[in-house]
């Protein structure tokens, strides 16, 4: 009998191949396949008329009959072509698929079928190409909302769906539900077997609907109870009381005079540490566009809890980011008479025993005030005595558990400021950080230059090539991002046969993927083959990785060419030329993090939008990036753009954006009641059973427990 913890070579028709194809998506075991939520849904219950269809690219529903007996040709590759006409009541299309010849007797003349695909437009004639087909006229009409499921090597649409199938009918009937009824009634929200059945096979878009804002409610109410659970019953009051918060020394120290939301900030930071009475610990993140200065507020908060007899860690998400803090930090608090030491897991055993001496030594010849790291930090071993403040650098990348790990560092709670360069529409940011105090830093050093943006198609090749090596040729240096090498896979597998348009048509619908290895190549013993360039992607090891990446920061490389993975937060001042090929393929606010890692230097900087596409949406989306460069302001408009409706389409792209904060669904849900319905309930439920030890709480709190990302290792 299958259980939730089967694995899934328990279920009929997986075998060892597709077990390992569902492994590299995450699904181990039955109760993953019940979590892998769709990434969008195909609504084919809208049906258009061919005459109507304005060919924008966009796959839609046809019904249509099929008009002519399907032939079967072999093209000059080899290739298989099936080609007949079908027709609604007003006019016809070809319908063509490749490689698929038992088609031709599938297919039969006079009866009705759905198709679902993009139309488009060859001459004078209609081609729709390997569109999905369903028959009509059966007794059950076949769904109109259909689940699109992210895709890997070896794995089929089918293969998935009847495997995702098999593990509903054999679970939900016995699925506990581990939210308390109470909540359930007050909140009018469906039972957990109701939500994930019909998040898988819909049967309409109210039903859709209700599914997800469960599931949405669950995603954020496990995620505010998470800290709690996780720091176990510790009591969260009583956190060390700082008495002096004089920071005169440290500003004099400062080369520049603070803006006043940075003053803001430390001013809270402040209070939270004790300025106004006893406290519980500081649970502040400060959240701030790029460049706008979240680090001094943290060195600010080191330094009291230095001068206050506390040591302070500071942890960031990759070795080359702490180095960098490091290299910042080390000399001035020196200056103040503080020592820092830096802890990486590439250290030598030697050198890292000594920084591990000095946490918990007293001795002014070994003492160490601050500690700037990895998530070494956070591994078993390091100890730190008199630990009164954890900073830890672009939190989106930290999870609750690993903040929960943090906290457990010392004796006393110490106090925690996590900081973090994403900028999150407001209704987002409940979800996100609900359980954190929110200090923005909307506010930019003066003298800030902007970067100028353009977005331009392929036909400025030559001219974006020469002024790659005009920028290069003046001493800067250039990144050139690709969509990432998975994206072109799962495109490929969505939507096959699409790379044989060529065949059939002059012009693609879709502009083809720059993929990013094949690309760097090219260049690499093509135009910039004098010119040194590397290359950077996410399967890299993480130690390749910031070998190129420091390599780029001392300007030994000129050119890096790149998946998304440029390191946030790296900055590289003589960078002062961003490229992002198939920028359509991006959401706004990644755009946005990317054009944030050039412009940080003396140097006038550009980023160059390349795309080819044609769609209104793409263009209206580049047209924002070039008119603004406020972080707040984009993250608004990707929301808004996305509209309430756009949820059915808009779950893949989220899901990669937010897909390390446990926040599957409600990183792309709009109605924010929701989010404020949860925190309500975190907040009761906080009241009355905090670590969720009371026995009619166990189910929740194994839920909670389970929901938490412990998805690090995998990032890095
Ligand atoms: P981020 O918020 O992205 O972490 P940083 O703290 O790295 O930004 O600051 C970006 C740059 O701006 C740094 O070079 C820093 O020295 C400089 N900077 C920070 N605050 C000010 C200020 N008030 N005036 C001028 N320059 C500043
Ligand atoms: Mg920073």
């Amino acid at each position: 009998m299958l259980t939730l913890t089967s694995p899934v070579t328990d279920i009929n028709g997986i075998g060892k191949t597709r077990a390992e194809a569902l492994a590299r998506v995450g699904i181990r075991t039955a109760s993953d396949l019940l979590w892998f939520f769709p990434r969008a849904y195909q609504d084919r219950g809208d049906v258009r008329e061919i005459a109507m269809e304005q060919c924008d690219g966009y796959a839609h529903s046809f019904v249509l009959t099929v008009a002519t007996q399907p032939r079967n040709a072999r093209l000059k590759n080899r290739m298989t072509l099936t080609k007949f006409r079908a027709a609604d009541e007003k006019s016809s299309t070809e319908v063509v698929f490749f490689n698929q010849p038992y088609l031709a007797t599938f297919f039969k003349v006079g009866e009705e079928y759905r198709f679902y695909g993009k139309l488009q437009r060859a001459k004078s004639n209609y081609v729709l190409s390997s569109p999905a087909y369903e028959p009509l006229g059966g007794e059950v009409p076949p769904p109109d909302l259909v689940p699109v499921y992210r895709m890997t090597e070896g794995l089929t649409r089918k293969a998935l769906e009847k495997a995702v199938h098999t593990a509903i009918d054999a679970l939900l009937p016995s699925l506990a539900d581990p939210l308390p009824a109470e909540i359930r009634e007050r909140r009018k929200l469906c039972t957990l077997a109701y939500a994930i059945n019909h998040i898988h096979r819909p049967k309409d878009k109210d039903a859709l609907r209700r599914a997800a804002r469960r599931l949405v409610f669950d995603e954020v109410f496990f995620r505010l109870l998470a800290v709690a659970v996780c720091s176990g019953s510790r009591p969260r009051d009583g956190g060390i009381r700082f008495s002096d918060f004089d920071t005169e020394r440290f500003l004099s120290c400062q080369p520049f005079k603070l803006t006043g939301a940075q003053e803001r900030v430390i001013d809270a930071i402040c209070r939270d540490l004790g300025k106004n009475g006893t406290v519980p610990p500081m649970n502040r993140i400060v959240v701030g566009d790029v460049g706008s200065g979240k680090t001094v507020c943290a060195q600010a908060a080191m330094y009291l809890a230095a001068k206050n007899g506390y040591r302070s860690m500071l942890m960031a998400p990759t070795e080359i980011l702490a180095r960098q803090h490091f290299a910042d930090t080390e000399p001035m608090m020196k200056k103040l008479g503080y020592r820092t030491a830096l802890l990486c897991g590439s250290m030598k055993p030697r050198e890292k025993a000594q920084v591990l001496r000095g946490l918990i030594s007293d001795d002014p010849a070994e003492k160490i005030d601050m500690v700037i790291g990895t998530h070494a930090l956070i591994s078993d071993g390091v100890k730190c005595e008199r630990l009164g403040l954890i900073v830890t650098d672009e939190q989106h990348r930290f999870g609750v558990s690993q903040r929960a790990a943090l906290s457990d560092r010392g004796d006393e709670s110490p106090h925690i400021l996590v900081m973090s360069a994403t900028p999150i529409p407001r209704t987002l940011s409940l979800a996100l950080y609900g359980d954190l105090d929110v200090s923005r830093i909307d506010e930019m050093p003066p003298g800030r230059q902007k970067v100028d943006t353009f977005a331009v198609n392929e036909s400025y090749r030559d001219r974006l090539n020469a002024f790659i090596r005009k920028n290069v040729e003046e001493g800067g240096q250039v990144y050139i991002v690709c969509p990432s090498v998975e994206e072109r896979e799962e495109e490929l597998e969505d939507e096959g046969g699409k790379e044989l348009e060529g065949i059939l048509f002059a012009e693609e619908s879709q502009p083809p993927l720059k993929a990013a290895v094949q690309y760097a190549e090219e260049l690499k013993n093509g135009v910039f083959s004098d010119i040194p360039l590397a290359f950077l992607h996410g399967r890299m090891k993480s130690a390749e990785k910031d070998a190129v990446m420091l390599a780029f920061a001392r300007g030994e490389i000129k050119i890096l060419v790149s998946t998304t993975v440029i390191e946030v937060g790296v900055n590289v001042p003589n960078a002062s030329l961003m490229i992002v090929e198939n920028a359509e393929r991006f959401g706004l606010s990644q755009l946005h993090q990317l054009r944030g890692r050039v412009g940080r230097g003396a140097r006038k900087s550009y980023c160059v939008l390349v795309s080819d596409s044609e769609s209104e949406n793409a263009k209206k989306r580049l047209a924002i990036m070039k008119k603004t460069c406020d972080g707040y302001e984009i993250a608004e408009t990707d929301l808004e753009m996305r509209g309430p409706g756009d949820f059915f389409a808009g779950v893949g792209q989220k899901l990669r954006q937010h897909g390390d904060t446990g926040l599957r669904l409600a990183a792309s849900w709009q109605d924010t009641e929701t989010f404020t319905e949860a925190d309500e309930e975190a907040r009761l439920m906080k009241s009355v059973d905090p670590a969720l030890e009371k026995e009619e709480h166990s189910l929740l709190r194994k839920a909670v427990l389970s929901s938490v990302d412990t998805d690090y290792a995998k990032l890095n």
